[in-house]
């Protein structure tokens, strides 16, 4: 049987097994960083299958399946495992058992394909030549990301990969479409933290007070120049102010503001020009005010690239598994995604896998208290990506 053949007739014959793991991880999430079940159950479910993995970045996982020749090529393939601090809504059989958390970003799906993958990549080990690297990462949902703690202990190095691969959930195409985009694809995500310091009083003593609510008003209009007249038009990027807050009655001048916003870009260069933009701006506005702003930035994750070769090739092996009516072009969104610190240390392609069902009712986008997909994606999951693997492994 060609390998090709080969690869979907096991990814069908595993799929209820892969539903059976998506369905444990999804009612047992585990918030960031906390992942301590999820990693022991994964480790065990790869046991079962004859793989043997290591511990990484506390609560992160690695494993290797050496096909013939396992020195010429290393591939490597990421999940990420942590849930959000959600209340699930939806009513089903394996709705969450750990009130308040949730799977709702569909990273139990990547963790349950990711583990149906290497079943049928081990399965078939003596049909390719090289190595398969597993990433069961930590923390994607929390600053500073796992995918930073798994590339600091080591997990793209002794080799390094010559590609990593990244798989998520995509509510907003249909289960058995898969999406693809070369080039830059999401944004850097920084948070911006401003305390404007003013003095408090009486509201109708202005002389007496510095007012740290006007000041704040004058930083959050002027702030907005920093995208409207320092960016390109030409690149991508948002500053959102999300929360404000200050103050507790009409008449009284409070003594701070707090504002907190988020700042995203596609640039690492304009990325830092930015955020010094908006701390020099805002300090010095506060300043020429006669108040204070103290501004702090909780780094996030770098913008996501794409590596156009390598993604025009696992477009290629993906027309070739679900058909060329079932791959779509993506558009670039201002999201972020910590598969992008892989990104920009070896050449990376994260793709998106359709769950969406309309008829069956299944629409609600990812971090949503409704969010759940259609589970026959994961028919097409692990076998798409071990396809994929398969021809990485093949190209020179
Ligand atoms: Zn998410
Ligand atoms: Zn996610």
């Amino acid at each position: 049987m060609p390998l090709l053949e080969k690869i979907k007739s096991l990814s069908q014959a595993y799929c209820t097994e892969i539903v059976a793991l998506r369905r444990h991880l999804h009612a047992n999430p585990e918030l960031s960083y906390q992942e301590y079940n999820t990693v022991k159950f994964v480790a065990q479910t790869l046991h079962t299958f004859g793989i043997e993995s290591t511990e990484i970045a506390s609560t992160g996982l690695l494993a290797e399946i050496r096909g013939k020749n396992p020195d010429k090529k290393t591939i490597a393939l990421r999940a990420d495992m942590d849930a959000l601090p959600i209340t699930e809504a939806n009513d089903v059989p394996y709705k969450s058992k750990n009130s308040g958390v949730m799977h709702a970003c569909g990273h139990d799906v990547h963790t349950s394909s990711l583990l149906g993958t290497a079943k049928i990549l081990n399965e078939i080990k003596d049909q390719f030549e090289g190595t398969v690297r597993f990433l069961f990462q930590p923390g994607e949902e929390k600053n500073p990301g796992g995918a930073s703690y798994m590339i600091r202990d080591g997990a793209l190095k002794n080799p390094a990969p010559s590609v990593i691969l990244g798989q998520h959930v995509f509510p907003i195409l249909p289960a058995g479409k898969i999406g693809f985009r070369e080039g830059m694809y999401m944004a850097s995500s920084d948070e911006i933290y401003l305390k404007v310091i003013g003095k408090g009083g009486h509201g109708a003593a202005p002389e007496l007070t510095i007012d740290p609510i006007v000041i704040a008003s004058h930083i959050i209009i002027a702030l907005q120049q920093v995208i409207s007249r320092n960016a390109s038009p030409k690149q991508p990027t948002v500053l959102t102010f999300g929360k404000i807050a200050g103050g507790t009655a009409q008449n009284i001048i409070p003594d701070v503001v707090t504002i907190d916003g988020t700042f995203r870009a596609m640039n690492e260069t304009w990325r830092a020009e930015g955020l010094k933009k908006i701390k020099t701006m805002a300090e010095s506005i506060a300043d020429g005010m006669g108040g204070k702003c103290e501004v702090n930035i909780s780094h996030g994750y770098p913008y996501l690239e794409n590596n156009p070769e390598v993604t025009r090739r696992i477009k290629k092996a993906a027309e070739e598994y679900v058909g060329k009516e079932n791959v779509v072009d993506i558009e670039i969104t201002l999201g972020s995604e910590d598969f992008a610190f892989y990104s920009h240390v070896v050449p990376a392609s994260f793709y998106r896998l359709g769950t969406r069902n309309e008829a069956k009712g299944i629409t609600s986008y990812v971090h949503t208290p409704t969010f759940d997909i259609d589970e026959d994606a994961l028919a097409i999951g692990p076998g798409l990506m071990a396809w994929m693997a398969v021809n990485e492994l093949r190209h020179p």
